[in-house]
């Protein structure tokens, strides 16, 4: 029986994990669970059908208390840390944005497992993670689950390159792209996931990111990551070897996958997702990413190789900017100009060194600032 504490738990990540859990009642058992303010409803649902004992909610607990007589409850804006910090096997970090960095802290801090799916922990703060050692952080990220099952085909030092897949988005074979409504963003061909990250999808922002969480979790340079489009999403993510080998990950696009990988590691849990039928015929194509319509790989490389501070400016730009869309306040384009203005601005003078959550912070606070100041040009 493995612990389980989930942070984000009323978000699409913590929706599908506890689905998993659900189906595999002998093998896992929820000990915490933590969301935000904004759906206190299923949060409570969630607690009774697991029969969980902790909750916590950034928001005011006060409503959870009287629903869920017995139950622990931690709220206010440090509650998921706590939740984080509980005995446990696994804390699975469902957590959308940067604000799932602490939690990510506090729960390596006291010795615990964290499976990541908060890819923005280790963009805006990759080297205070990485500071714990790469040995209990199993990725969630369906390409970084991917690229951590292909390593075990060889040895570190025998890794030539990092192949990311990417489906492109819905807007792949869209020339004109400034003209993209918040409807047409939101309609991803083959994954579903949360509003923000089907944005960053649509951008390839998500790819950028990805790129910058590859280098911290394997801690190979920029320069040996890529990316690829793969409109079917089937083969998650490759790695190459020296030899001139690649080994691929492959199965149909559903997050219960690499979820159950992750919270179970290093064991499988038996049908978490539909195999592929090979009795029907496929097709997976593959092509280069169109630099010109889609500049936020590169530039996410870019900042990525200039060092720690400039990619968490990267993201928090990215925040505003897609915060500013989702109100219809601008255009689809304008999301990577916005990231790309704001680190020009400030990249040259981003301290090198980070070296606490406060350093993050202030990266940050700069960096949504000037943001701001080109949402109000625009
Ligand atoms: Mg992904």
């Amino acid at each position: 029986m493995r612990d389980i504490v989930i942070l984000g738990s009323t978000g699409s990540i913590g929706v599908q994990a506890l689905e998993v859990i659900a189906a595999n009642p002998t093998k896992f058992r929820v000990v915490g669970l933590s969301a935000g303010a904004n759906n206190l409803e299923r949060l409570t649902e969630q607690v009774k059908k697991f029969a969980v004992p902790i909750v916590g909610t950034t928001g005011e607990g006060s409503s959870l208390r009287q629903a869920l007589p017995g139950v622990e409850v931690i709220d206010g804006p440090d509650s998921s840390r706590q939740i984080a910090a509980l005995s446990c096997d696994v804390v699975l970090n469902g957590i959308t944005g940067s604000i799932g960095l602490g939690p990510t802290l506090a729960a390596l801090e006291v010795g615990n497992t964290v499976a990541l799916a908060n890819k923005e922990t280790l963009v805006a703060g990759g080297d205070l993670v990485m500071a714990h050692g790469r040995d209990r952080i199993i990725p969630v990220d369906s390409e970084h689950s991917a690229l951590f099952q292909a390593m075990f085909a060889g040895k570190g030092n025998d890794v030539e390159k990092l192949i990311l897949t990417a489906s492109g988005g819905p807007f792949r074979t869209r020339e004109d792209l400034s003209t993209v409504s918040l409807a047409d963003a939101l309609n991803h061909p083959t994954w579903s996931m949360g509003p923000v990250v089907t944005i960053n999808s649509a951008t390839l922002v998500n790819k950028g990111l990805e790129i910058i969480e590859a280098h911290y979790l394997f801690g190979i340079p920029y320069s040996k990551i890529e990316a690829v489009i793969h409109p079917q999403s089937v083969v998650h993510s490759m790695v190459e070897f020296k030899d001139g080998s690649t080994v691929a990950q492959a199965s149909p696009p559903n997050m219960k996958g690499p979820i159950a990988y992750a919270i179970a590691y290093p064991d499988r849990v038996p049908h978490a997702t539909n195999p592929i039928d090979w009795k029907s015929s496929h097709t997976w194509t593959f092509e280069p990413i169109d630099t010109e319509r889609f500049p936020a790989v590169e530039l996410a490389k870019r900042c990525g190789a200039l060092g720690g501070a400039v990619a968490a400016m990267y993201n928090a730009a990215n925040e505003v900017a897609v915060s500013a869309f989702m109100k219809e306040q601008i255009q689809f384009t304008a999301i990577v100009d916005i990231i790309e203005q704001t680190v020009t601005r400030l990249g040259g003078q981003a301290i090198s060194v980070v070296r606490d959550l406060d350093d993050v912070s202030a990266i940050e606070n700069d960096a949504r600032r000037v943001a701001h100041e080109a949402l109000g040009k625009k």
